[in-house]
């Protein structure tokens, strides 16, 4: 199976996410992809700092490398970026988000994650800080 591609504010949406989506495909691959990532303690992810394979399957890409949420999305990823110091290539995605999980949950309540993405149209609808906060997907 190909390793999946992911860009880096995915590491936080594959946490938080319980099911709702953008559009029934979306939705349906995510389910997939949630599925390998939360299950399998040796899977690995490409990091990319640009479109992924998640959204492949959203109505919001634009066309390859554009989303025409980049104006919020982008300023994500450099949040994880940043927090990871993170450069494209090949990881452990259980590493990555064990060491995501430390770094947000070492701040006062939610407020390391609502800096990088609190103003998500999915936080809040999703998990996300619920999921982080417990390490619901470390294996
Ligand atoms: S909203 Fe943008 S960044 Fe998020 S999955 Fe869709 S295309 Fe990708």
């Amino acid at each position: 199976m190909e390793t999946i591609k992911l860009r880096p504010h995915h590491l936080l949406c594959t946490q938080g996410y319980s099911g709702k989506g953008y559009s029934k495909a979306f939705v349906s691959y995510m389910d997939a992809v949630v599925e390998r990532l939360r299950n399998n303690e040796d899977e690995k992810v490409e990091i990319v700092f640009t479109t992924d394979n998640l959204c492949e399957n959203c109505p919001s890409k634009i066309s390859n490398g554009v989303c025409k949420s980049d104006d919020k999305v982008l300023r994500f990823d450099k949040g994880v970026i940043d927090a990871l110091r993170l450069d494209e290539g090949i990881y452990s995605y259980q590493e990555l988000i064990a060491k995501l999980d430390e770094y947000l949950a070492s701040g006062v309540e939610d407020e390391r994650l609502k800096k990088i993405c609190g103003d998500c149209e999915w936080y809040p609808v999703s998990a996300c800080w619920k999921n982080i906060k417990t390490k619901k997907y470390i294996i």
